[in-house]
């Protein structure tokens, strides 16, 4: 990739050495490789959105989050293990200081091929700003999550969002170059009517549009019951307007995906709760603070910040890697408890990151 700063020879050393020392790709006891890592900078956020945080959140105290040179490092050690797309979120992860030195940091490893792909999940609306730096930096495709083109819905669901923001923020993207996968969540009573045209501005704009079913994660104030909808029942009802064509596309993350035959674009469906999708699960998640999750529906976690902080040398960060994906799970059972109406983990999905 030309337009990305070349890895210079100390930083090649680096990642060689650090693979030299520890190799092997990082393989867990179900013979699933783990090549994909996802990172959540920072536990902040500008939206509030009713089905992932409550109104008054309390963020992590700034000591314990790691520094853009211990995820940079973090991210670098996996990279030397074997994963190949590195997809940064929160949180928000536009709005952590200086994320653009991280983006630019990581954007060697595009350079060098040790990398595949690096990429964020966001809420657009720091895109206007950021959108023409993350193209240079290497970054070619975005997730924009966005539940709703309707205003005043967009406002009830983020609370503090702006839709006028977000669509201006996707527009820079798509101006700067870059690909974009709009996601959004299914809601009872909220955006049930709307998956056609939400659909239909897509596609209508060369974007693929994934819908992705609640979870059940931390305790967000409002009934989770009252939030879920089985995406079968958004599947049938889009079914009787529009045809929906089975393909084998992946792109490496959990989405099933169709192809819309009127509009030409694709329809993705993530669904942890009416279908497991844990067989071909290839991903792990850290933290802000470097916990790594090896499942996002289990609490299992293994602290990696320790690691990193007691040495400079990387030895300590690679044992507490393998021994972390020695104990991944085959999966996750999120349940919708109908009797307690409690969350499935206390953990809200701001925290892991999604
Ligand atoms: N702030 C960024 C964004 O909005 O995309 C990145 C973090 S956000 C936690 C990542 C994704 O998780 C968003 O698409 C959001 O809609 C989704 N999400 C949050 N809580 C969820 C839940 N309980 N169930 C399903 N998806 C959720």
């Amino acid at each position: 990739m030309d337009d990305v700063t070349p890895m210079n020879d100390l930083e090649l050393n680096d990642l060689e050495l650090d693979r030299a020392a520890h190799p092997g790709a990082l393989v867990d006891p179900f013979g699933r490789a783990i090549t994909y890592l996802r990172v959540s900078v920072t536990d902040r956020c500008d939206f509030r959105c009713v089905y992932c945080m409550a109104e008054n959140m309390s963020f992590l105290p700034k000591a314990d989050i790691l520094s853009l040179e211990e995820l940079d490092r973090l991210c670098s050690a996996f990279v030397a293990r074997g994963v190949r797309k590195l997809r940064l979120t929160g949180g928000e992860p536009l709005v952590r200081r200086g994320i653009m030195t991280l983006v630019e940091s990581l954007s060697r490893h595009l350079g060098s091929g040790a990398l595949d792909e690096l990429t964020l999940t966001t809420n657009g609306s720091q895109l206007v700003k950021y959108a023409g730096e993350l193209a240079r930096h290497g970054v070619r495709r975005l997730n924009v999550s966005l539940d709703t083109l309707d205003p005043d819905k967009f406002r009830a669901i983020t609370r503090w969002g702006d839709l006028d923001q977000v669509l201006g923020g996707i527009a820079a993207a798509r101006a700067a170059g870059l690909a974009v996968k709009i996601n959004a969540v299914a809601l009872k009573g909220v955006n049930e009517d709307e998956f056609d045209r939400l659909l239909e501005w897509a596609h209508g704009g060369g974007m693929d549009l994934t819908i992705i079913e609640v979870m059940p994660l931390g305790d967000v104030g409002e009934g989770r019951l009252d939030q879920y909808l089985p995406l079968s029942m958004v599947r049938a009802r889009l079914a009787e307007r529009f045809t929906l064509e089975e393909i084998d596309y992946r792109t490496g993350g959990p989405a099933r995906y169709v192809r819309v035959a009127e509009t030409g674009g694709r329809l993705g469906f993530i669904t942890p709760l009416t279908h497991n999708f844990c067989e071909s699960c290839n991903r792990v998640r850290v933290t802000c603070t470097g916990t790594l999750f090896m499942c996002l529906g289990q609490e299992d976690a293994a602290d990696l910040r320790a690691a990193l902080r007691a040495s400079e040398a990387n030895d300590l960060l690679h044992a507490a890697i393998d021994e972390a994906i020695s104990r991944k799970p085959k999966g996750h059972d999120f349940v919708i408890d109908r009797r307690h109406k409690r969350p499935a983990l206390a953990r809200h999905m701001s925290v892991t990151g999604g």
